[in-house]
């Protein structure tokens, strides 16, 4: 690309003096004891000092599958390393982001906050190798994985911490959240999601958690991918300009600094751009939309969450580069097949003799079918749990 149409595309890095903080708080979803989005299905005591929404905080850091997110991949195999990003730690970086721009708008914190933290939760192990693999299985049996449906499984069914019902109970708005992540399901497609308005937009707070998810692993996978030796610093440099712009800003700020601590500073600038440009930009398009209401932003024919152009170019030409130079590197797609093996391979042995998996899963097979069943116990797994039982099953091959 010539130096002057890349010059002409670079979004800035800097925030807008025309934004006007809190400027979205007639659109934010109020919360209270009142709002139907609090609603649950199960009647649960109010709590003096904590709202809906902190509470639903509560329930999804308590669950066992957000705890089971320490050991899943995010890019990197767990093992590799500890100083990679787990789902875990992704998703905490994911909730930071989340929280800031909602704060930033005027929007509900703490529902963001809540989406953000149970963003991943459906996620099988071996990140998206893991995900295809169980999704190729099921298709053979007519039947799909996806993991914001599996999201709402667990909360509504898998979690089992209460006395009165299974599942974490949580509000109506965490509920279509989940399954607003990063897709959105028709009427037709989905005649047992009707309770989640599937005919109008979320609330800004849930549409703004799928940048955030792009916002932290933008930064991170280029963060872990240079910490690996798997991307050069001057490659990434050469090729990914919002980050080259961020670079040459802290080493003329920071002369003679180590290019390790001038790569953290540049990441850092980096996340802060892509958060600033996102605020801005939500902002702006609600503002010159005259949208001043909850109402306003759910009648809306598209998602008004959204990068501006300038930045959004920047993100496919990112996202582009770590396509071709990380996910699918010889390394990562070694262990992307190998994942794949694992869990096709497990998945054909439950289905051979569903008695072999454990007695409560095997006891709902009647009724959900073997194939769903195998792939809920499948994808609740870590990947050291399932490398553990793909060594059992070699052994008694
Ligand atoms: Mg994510």
């Amino acid at each position: 690309m010539p130096i002057a149409t890349k010059l002409k595309q670079a979004a800035p890095l800097a925030a807008k003096s025309s934004f006007v903080p809190g400027c979205l708080t007639l659109c934010a979803i109020r919360g209270d004891t009142s709002d139907p989005l609090t609603a649950r299905a199960f009647t649960a005591p109010e709590r003096q000092y904590r709202n809906a929404f902190q509470r639903d905080r509560e329930r999804i850091v308590q669950a066992r599958a957000f705890r089971r997110l320490a050991g899943k991949t995010q890019v990197f195999t767990t093992g590799g390393s500890d100083h990679f990003r787990s789902r875990l730690t992704h998703t905490i970086e994911v909730s930071q982001i989340a929280r800031n721009v909602a704060q930033a708008l005027g929007l509900n914190e703490d529902l963001a906050e809540a989406l953000a933290l149970v963003h991943d939760i459906g996620h099988p192990p071996f990140g998206h190798a893991g995900e295809r693999a169980l999704d190729r299985c099921l298709r053979r049996h007519g039947l799909s994985f996806d993991h914001n449906l599996h999201a709402l499984r667990i909360v509504e069914h898998f979690e089992l911490r209460y006395a009165a019902h299974r599942g974490l109970n949580l509000t109506l708005g965490v509920r279509e959240g989940i399954i607003k992540h990063s897709r959105d399901y028709t009427k037709a497609q989905h005649p047992d999601l009707a309770e989640y308005f599937l005919d109008l937009r979320q609330p800004l707070e849930a549409q703004l958690i799928d940048l955030a998810d792009e916002i932290a692993y933008l930064t991170a996978d280029l963060d872990d991918g240079i910490d690996s030796g798997m991307l050069q610093l001057g490659d990434v440099l050469e090729n990914v300009d919002i980050l080259n712009r961020c670079y040459n800003k802290v080493e003329h700020e920071h002369v003679g600094v180590e290019p390790k601590y001038l790569l953290h500073e540049a990441l850092q600038l980096m996340m802060h751009a892509l958060s600033d440009d996102l605020i801005h930009q939500i902002a702006q398009t609600t503002l010159a939309a005259g949208i001043n209401s909850l109402e306003g932003v759910r009648a809306q024919p598209e998602r008004i969450a959204a990068l501006s152009p300038a930045m959004e170019l920047e993100r496919r030409s990112e996202k582009r580069y770590l396509y071709e130079s990380l996910y699918t590197s010889e390394i990562l797609t070694r262990e992307h097949e190998r994942a794949e093996t694992v869990v096709t391979e497990l998945f054909d042995y439950w289905m051979a003799d569903p008695e072999r998996l454990p007695a409560s899963y095997y006891a709902e097979c009647s009724d959900n079918g073997a194939p769903r069943i195998i792939t809920d116990y499948i994808a609740g797994m870590t990947d050291n749990f399932i490398l553990e039982q793909y060594k059992l099953y070699e052994a008694a091959k």
